[in-house]
């Protein structure tokens, strides 16, 4: 890309807002008992609502805002209200579905069939996305935990897709999880049968490691082959073995992978080996183990994080793209969907500059999650009314604390 265009584009990441249209969904809840004993499956049906339309639009201090004909804000800071979905609440996805529409097109005549599980994963993913952001730059042990815990959701948990009338939305897929989910052809060992005569092991190329370089036993290697389950809790697991047989790779050199899966080797090595992630926690094989870093995987971890950060915004905005606006005579995003919209605002957020807090009113009913400066860390509530109804609360709490008769 020439410079002009490049300084023309930072202008326009700067100071241009970006603005979609849409309509408001009609939704109903389907629900089907399959296993006794199992919760029900419940399937979403949708249609779009051509007398509800509705407009979208972005600025810097509130975020996305959903805005009736008039101009009118209907709803502030819709990332906001979607981080502020609580686990298996339908009801409360579809009350947002039927206010702000559906994050995909959906057609006008027919219900489309959204599996609310699926939903609920890319619900899940754009939590997991922000609370990357929002941890992205930062230094002590809570802040690198959090970053851990996102990025390896987002590179652990299987891709979904749904597929509309209009449109098939996939996930964004990363290499990683291929890499787990399928293994790549075995290493070649041509090259190496002279270090394995003499020492036994075999060299591998690695990013974490400060000379760039691990040596890897070759029993070892014909143990994970075997598919033995050694003596570490979880080395025969399919996820570590597939992960170890693309860390031993030679195809490592050309690939773009190569810093995740040295990352996740070396982590896995020193901390255990994971089991199951979820959104806010991951299982370990051996139940001791628990989330820690060296200093090479603590230098890594930022690096590693942005990649899959950058990954995982790229995907989702990547169809985006710039028009020319004939009647204000400037340059100006083209959005087609309230999912590229919610991700553009997260790319928004300026990691290091911009994040989204929880409210600290325990009982608010406004923005729950809400948009602030980093810097502003005493900033705890998102409104006045929240501030002074969480310092009524405490006074309360208090009065009632001193009427208790000491015992
Ligand atoms: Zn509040």
């Amino acid at each position: 890309m020439s410079k002009p265009m490049s300084s023309v584009f930072s202008e326009i990441f700067v100071n241009n807002l970006f603005e979609l249209d849409s309509n408001a969904c009609k939704c109903e809840k389907d629900t089907k008992n399959v296993v006794p004993g199992e919760p029900p499956e419940t399937t979403l049906k949708i249609y779009s609502l051509s007398d509800r339309p509705i407009h979208f639009s972005y600025s810097d201090k509130d975020g996305l805002n959903l805005t009736g004909p008039q101009g009118r804000v209907i709803i502030k800071n819709i990332l906001g209200q979607v981080l502020a979905l609580k686990e298996g609440d339908a009801d409360g996805v579809i009350r947002l579905i039927e206010k702000a529409g559906f994050i995909l097109p959906i057609s006008f005549q027919n219900y489309e069939a959204i599996e609310f599980n699926a939903l609920m994963k890319i619900i899940r993913r754009i939590k997991a996305t922000v609370n990357l952001m929002n941890a992205i730059d930062g230094k002590n042990i809570y802040e690198q935990m959090r970053m851990f815990q996102a990025m390896t959701y987002l590179l652990y948990d299987d891709p979904i897709e749904l597929d509309l009338e209009g449109m098939r939305y996939v996930t964004c897929p990363h290499a990683l999880n291929e890499l787990l989910r399928k293994p790549i052809p075995l290493r070649d060992f041509r090259g190496d049968r002279d270090s394995i005569l003499e020492n036994g092991n075999f060299e591998v190329s690695d990013s974490i490691s400060s000379s760039g370089r691990a040596e890897v036993s070759h029993d070892l290697y014909n143990q994970m082959q075997m598919g033995s389950f050694g003596t570490i809790p979880g080395q025969g697991s399919s996820n570590y073995r597939n992960l170890f047989f693309a860390y031993i790779s030679t195809m490592k050199k050309q690939s773009d992978w190569a810093p995740i899966v040295d990352f996740y080797m070396n982590y896995q090595n020193q901390a255990g080996i994971i089991d199951y992630v979820d959104l806010d926690s991951i299982t370990y094989y051996d139940p001791k183990a628990q989330f820690s870093l060296n200093d090479n995987l603590k230098k890594a971890l930022p690096k590693v994080a942005r990649m899959v950060l950058s990954n995982e915004i790229n995907h989702n905005i990547s169809s985006i793209h710039m028009q020319y606006d004939g009647e204000g005579l400037a340059p100006k995003w083209k959005i087609e969907t309230l999912l590229q919209a919610l991700y553009f605002a997260i790319f928004y957020m300026k990691p290091g500059i911009k994040m989204y807090k929880r409210c600290a009113n325990p009982n608010c009913k406004r923005d729950v999650f809400f948009l602030t400066d980093r810097t502003k860390t005493n900033k705890e509530y998102c409104s006045t009314q929240c501030r002074s109804a969480a310092g009524q609360r405490r006074r309360r709490l208090g009065e009632q604390a001193e009427k208790k008769p000491q015992s």
